[in-house]
């Protein structure tokens, strides 16, 4: 069960087998596509860049994304988010960065984003291979080391915790390092297409100009594509659901996202809801935060904020876009939400 969004990276790997790996006809050495997996931050990223031809960017790349898992884990004693909660106290840059935008998602999305919910998770099993349902006093204890208004955050300076808060960046981290990557990919003069787990993100433009093409899978089945998006540039474009990481325990499903209110996972009536949006920061939070939501009160935020696109999948099987993907999206039967 560790890794159900393989498929979002199998579509992936054949959206771009599908690409042309060789030099365009010009002979165009920047049209020249390298492509690299490696495993971090608990899952497969697979890198494919244009043009890096004596493959610096790709070497850059990993050494970041290894570098930030080691930085950002949750699990990895060793790690500066560890660090934080085990001292209640860090002044590490890209720990604030992560902790400020978790904070603004949270206010925006009324708590949906909680990135104090690591004991919860813990309780649940989530973070060991020993998934199981905790005792409901259990989960009550917690109660008092969660919540967002624990989180001491002086921006730019430090941020500060109280003994038993500890946070998990588990919702927003893989956004992160897109970004991350993406900078870089462009401070290079370079475009591509990295899979960080699910996380898409584009950059810049494919060399032949067509678009880049992202497929979103059935959550039910792990070898079909129910839509595909036809994006250009630098876009991000990330998924939560019900079917990534979960177990079922007498005929119910439980998920790893959390109902902050129940601190038990998220039991509504939607599978996915993938986000598009110019920050993978933004994406990721977002995409937890909306999955939380569910599609109503996502649509809600949608017309509220407006930065950002969304695809709701519903367990009866229905989809809902915003009007914004409509024209870019290829696929089964969807529905296009009022604006
Ligand atoms: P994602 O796959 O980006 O939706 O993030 C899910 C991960 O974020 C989980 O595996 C937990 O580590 C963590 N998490 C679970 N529920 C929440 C929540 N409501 N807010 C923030 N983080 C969460
Ligand atoms: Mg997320």
């Amino acid at each position: 069960m560790k890794l159900k969004c393989l498929p979002i990276l199998l579509v992936f790997a054949l959206l771009l087998s599908a690409c042309n790996l060789l030099p365009d006809a010009g002979g165009n050495p920047r049209a020249q596509a390298s492509e690299r997996s490696i495993w971090a931050m608990d899952t497969q990223m697979d890198l494919r860049l244009y043009g890096d031809s004596d493959g610096k960017t790709m070497a850059a790349l990993t050494a970041r994304l290894n570098e930030l898992d080691r930085s950002l884990s949750a699990t990895d004693p060793d790690s500066d988010l560890s660090a934080l909660n085990s001292s209640g106290h860090s002044e590490e840059p890209r720990i604030l960065r992560l902790t400020a935008e978790a904070l603004a998602v949270s206010e925006q999305t009324g708590g949906a984003l909680d990135v104090t919910l690591l004991p919860a998770s813990r309780a649940w099993g989530f973070t060991t291979d020993n998934k199981r349902v905790p005792e409901a006093a259990a989960l009550e204890a917690l109660r008092e080391r969660v919540g967002m208004d624990k989180i001491e955050l002086r921006e730019g300076v430090s941020v500060s915790l109280p003994a038993g808060t500890e946070l998990d960046f588990g919702a927003l981290a893989k956004g992160y390092a897109a970004d991350v990557c993406r900078a870089r990919i462009e401070e290079d003069g370079l475009s591509g297409i990295l899979s960080l787990g699910g996380n898409i993100q584009t950059v810049g433009s494919k060399p032949d100009g067509s678009p880049w093409v992202v497929g979103v899978q059935d959550p039910d089945d792990a070898g079909r594509y129910l839509l595909t998006l036809e994006l250009s540039g630098s876009k991000a474009v990330v998924t939560s659901g019900d079917y990534q990481r979960y177990f079922e325990q007498d005929g119910v499903r439980y998920c790893h996202i959390l109902d902050p209110k129940t601190l038990a996972p998220v039991r509504g009536s939607l599978r996915a809801v993938t986000v598009v949006a110019d920050s993978g920061l933004r994406a990721d939070a977002l995409s937890t935060a909306l999955f939380v939501l569910g599609r109503e009160a996502g649509e809600s935020l949608w017309r509220r904020l407006g930065d950002f696109e969304a695809v709701w999948m519903e367990a009866d099987g229905s989809i809902w876009l915003t009007p914004g993907l409509e024209n870019l999206t290829q696929g089964d039967a969807f529905r296009v939400i009022a604006p």
